[in-house]
């Protein structure tokens, strides 16, 4: 058993005071266990109950759809068809098409096909390892995301490529909800899915919501954002680890390498109005760097982020300068304001 799903577990019985939903104000709040993390939901205003369990089916149902490892999904049956094509939702097409376009526009940092290289680390299965340099160059012959061939809503994976949506699903996942909830006239609701939050509109007092950025190295916050209406997507190297011989591996590849990507940073956060977009990103900066990373934000206008980089000091793009503070360990250290020209 995953520790995160044991922690959960054990957490269930303070966690069902408010999974039954509890009526605080107008507060609705779920919590539940998808995608292998906890996700709560909490909806302000009336009917929010109604429209938070909307949410939980809605994001359970999509892992159904995109889990590598279940396989009643369509994401295992596109792995498992030996190359020939197969019929997909509408859902998982368009996330896919979307993922795959980022995957050309980060140069390949984003690769939905490095599964076989995470699944070689044991980062799958908890039965961590470091592979060769042999194993390692084996495996990144089957990792491609240009092989992959989406036309409309008919997937093509080639035999010995395995694709796996880890890195954006949760954020696509925190859009759908969003976008639920908008149709059904929620205008304040916040998410937390694992590390992503995505929050709709401002909180019920108006006052923008403040989302804190884990401490990398301790169990507090080194900074918070005050954002409306955005997802704030955070990829470290604290969450999903194993160190063995006093050296730290990492869940996120660097696909050049199959290697856990050392670029100088602990932890990158994307703050963007789209969630698959921030979680793309805080992946594929991660594996890039500081300095790409910036080139990469310079390139687009779609996006913010924040880096807490391994030398202890902290960089954030022009647009969140106002609204981003250091605090805890990391109130008082020097941080960088990226800027366009
Ligand atoms: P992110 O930075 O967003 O993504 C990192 C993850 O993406 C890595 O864990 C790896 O899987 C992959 N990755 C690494 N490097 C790259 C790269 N360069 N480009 C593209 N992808 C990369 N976990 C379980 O242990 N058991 C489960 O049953 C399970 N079911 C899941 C079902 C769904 C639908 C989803 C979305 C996730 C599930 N997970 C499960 C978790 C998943 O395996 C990842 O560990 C998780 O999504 C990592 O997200 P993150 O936000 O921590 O990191
Ligand atoms: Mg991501």
């Amino acid at each position: 058993m995953r520790a995160s799903r044991r922690l959960f577990l054990l957490l269930l019985p303070a966690l069902l005071l408010f999974s039954s939903c509890s009526r605080r104000g107008e507060e609705h709040t779920v919590t539940f266990f998808a995608m292998d993390t906890v996700m709560g939901v909490s909806v302000f205003g009336p009917d929010g109950q109604e429209a938070a369990r909307a949410v939980q089916a809605e994001l359970q149902s999509l892992e159904k759809l995109l889990s590598v490892t279940d396989a009643g999904s369509e994401i295992y049956a596109a792995n498992h068809s030996g190359g020939a094509a197969v019929e997909v939702s509408e859902q998982t097409a368009g996330l896919l098409s979307r993922a795959l376009e980022l995957c050309e526009s980060t140069d390949g940092a984003l690769d939905v096909t490095i599964y076989p290289v995470v699944k070689a680390w044991g980062f799958t299965t908890g039965e961590h390892r470091v592979p060769s340099e042999e194993e390692l160059s084996g495996l990144l012959e089957r990792v491609d995301y240009a092989r992959v061939q989406l036309d409309a809503q008919t997937l093509s994976v080639p035999a010995g490529t395995e694709l796996d949506l880890g890195a954006v699903a949760k954020g696509y996942a925190g859009d759908r909800a969003a976008a639920l909830l908008r149709a059904r006239g929620v205008e304040s609701a916040r998410l937390e899915l694992g590390g992503n939050v995505h929050v709709l509109g401002a909180k019920p007092d108006g006052s923008p919501w403040r989302v804190a950025v884990r401490d990398p190295d301790g169990e507090g916050y080194a900074g918070v954002v005050e954002v409306t209406d955005r997802a704030v997507v955070t990829s470290g190297g604290y969450e999903r680890y194993f160190e063995e011989g006093g050296v730290v591996y990492w869940h996120i590849i660097d696909p050049r390498t199959g290697r856990p990507a050392r670029s100088g940073l602990r932890s990158v956060t994307v703050v963007a109005p789209s969630g698959l977009l921030a979680d793309a990103l805080s992946t594929a900066l991660f594996v890039m760097g500081p300095e790409e990373a910036a080139a990469c934000w310079r390139s687009r206008q779609d996006f913010d982020f924040i880096l807490l980089k391994e030398d202890g000091t902290a960089a954030v793009t022009e647009g969140l300068a106002d609204s981003f503070t250091l605090s805890g360990d990391w109130a008082g250290r020097a941080l960088e304001v990226v800027r366009r020209d």
